[in-house]
């Protein structure tokens, strides 16, 4: 049998990095086993879940290239039907209605914790018969055995039924718990495999109990560990970054972020670098660890300035247009995709590339604290050898001649050609860290790399 799973995001925050990796296994699960993946919505709460969260989740997923079968399930669009499961099961008599007000819950509650004691609901109503429809209908759970779950990547796990509580199924406005809904939908949509966090484990027992009062085949489960920070607490807004769009903003490569969550709690072997044809043939359970990940910034940067690097230019310099502060003329787009090669080799993120081609588009608007040490006299005075040397050639020039000359230049006046470059490389980039200062000479030309030694020089002597 091709196995069914699903990815259930609540739109009730901007989805989570560890979301998008419990869609991505659940994807690569289906799409390795020729199965199939679907998603569902889980807008129930209607309070927190927002229309931009939703919109954001199928943003997501669309820019990992995570796409999904059959029309997405709206779980807010079936709480009729929730309800008549929740009504048959008091019916069949595995559940129960259930009419103990807040108040003596949360005095019965306060007294068993003063007691030292965990709070489990006491099953007053259990074999009240209440009719009245304004009550709660609760799971009639079973108070002897245990139940068990075989999980696929934590093992055999097993609870003491009388450990769990009647849980409530259906609240006394006819609103059905995340409990209930989350079993009938998985019932309905077909669903062989529960791929999810492992902070679902405690409620996997609750939902078996569910399964089996329906008398539905229970499907199989697997519990992903956690993504934690360096700290060792879970992932969250608190250590900067905890969401996708986060990282998509901080101009991370959709490949990168698909490939580091792959490889965050799990493996093949040593790989690192895993492609999406890979990922799909090697993927399986088997392979998830037990243990928690804890997120690496550094790791998900150097895989990152991997990926830039992978990328051709002119894709790049689509990806990157987004991310310059202002718009671009095609004749600037040429220039980009001329110095693409040098700015990708050194980028992390596809921010560092914005940043970094500003000086194959605009004169610097400053100049670094740096660059003061070659505002010096003699390197003055070099800078109009440079610009005596460039007005001496006509025409477009390669890198090439122009190193060249610059070289000559430096011999003649005994200095070092790196006294030479980076002079002008304050000149140009207003920094000195950037592509090789004849590339940008070549790219820019010669009447733009004059003007902006011109202005460095008049912004030295002004000083
Ligand atoms: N909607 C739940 C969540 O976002 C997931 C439910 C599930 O996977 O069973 O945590």
């Amino acid at each position: 049998m091709f196995p069914r799973v699903r990815f259930a995001p609540s739109p009730t925050g901007v989805l989570h990095i560890g979301s998008v990796r419990t869609a991505l296994f659940n994807w690569l699960y289906a799409r390795h086993n020729g199965g199939k993946f679907l998603l569902r919505i889980e807008d129930t709460d209607k309070v927190r879940s927002t229309e931009q969260n939703t919109k954001l989740i199928f943003e997501i997923l669309e820019w990992l290239g995570i796409d999904w079968d059959e029309e997405p399930v709206i779980q807010s669009t079936r709480l009729t039907r929730h309800r008549e499961v929740a009504e048959t099961m008091v019916e069949e008599g595995t559940a129960y209605r259930c009419c103990c007000s807040p108040e003596e819950l949360a005095a019965k509650k306060e007294k068993a914790l003063s007691n030292g004691k965990p709070y489990k609901y006491d099953g007053t109503c259990r074999d009240r018969n209440i009719t009245n429809l304004q009550s709660v209908i609760r799971l009639k759970s079973k108070l002897d055995g245990n139940t068990k779950v075989t999980d696929l990547v934590q093992g055999s796990v097993v609870v003491e039924n009388s450990q769990l509580d009647d849980i409530v199924l259906l609240r006394s406005d006819g609103t059905p718990t995340y409990m209930l809904s989350v079993v009938v939908d998985d019932h309905d949509m077909d669903i062989t495999h529960i791929i999810r966090g492992d902070d679902h484990l405690t409620n996997t027992f609750k939902q078996i109990q569910i399964y089996e009062a329906c008398g539905w085949t229970t499907p199989s489960f697997a519990h992903i560990p956690l993504i934690y920070g360096p700290d060792g607490a879970k992932l969250s807004k608190r250590h900067g970054a905890a969401s996708a769009v986060d990282y998509r903003e901080l101009g991370y490569l959709p490949e990168t972020i698909s490939n580091y969550l792959l490889r965050l709690g799990w493996s093949h072997g040593n790989d690192e670098i895993i492609s999406r044809a890979e990922a799909i043939e090697w993927f399986d359970l088997k392979n998830i660890g037990k243990s928690p990940s804890r997120f690496d910034m550094k790791k998900l940067q150097n895989l990152n300035a991997h990926y830039i690097r992978q990328r051709d230019n002119a894709s790049l310099l689509s990806y990157m247009l987004p991310f310059l502060k202002e718009q671009i003329s095609e004749a600037e787009e040429k220039r980009l995709l001329r110095g693409m090669d040098d700015l990708k080799a050194r980028a992390k993120t596809v921010v560092d590339l914005a940043e970094a081609t500003t000086v194959y588009v605009e004169a610097p608007t400053h100049y670094d604290d740096a660059c003061s040490k070659y505002a010096t006299d003699i390197h003055i005075a070099l800078l109009h050898d440079v610009v005596s040397v460039l007005d001496g050639i006509s025409g477009s020039v390669t890198e090439e001649q122009i190193a060249q000359s610059i070289k000559e230049l430096a011999e003649q006046q005994g200095v070092k050609l790196i006294e030479i470059a980076q002079a002008m490389r304050a000149a140009l980039c207003g920094r000195l860290v950037s592509p090789s200062v004849f590339q940008i000479i070549e790219i820019i030309g010669i009447k733009e790399t004059v003007n902006r030694i011109n202005s460095f020089m008049a912004y030295t002597n002004c000083k």
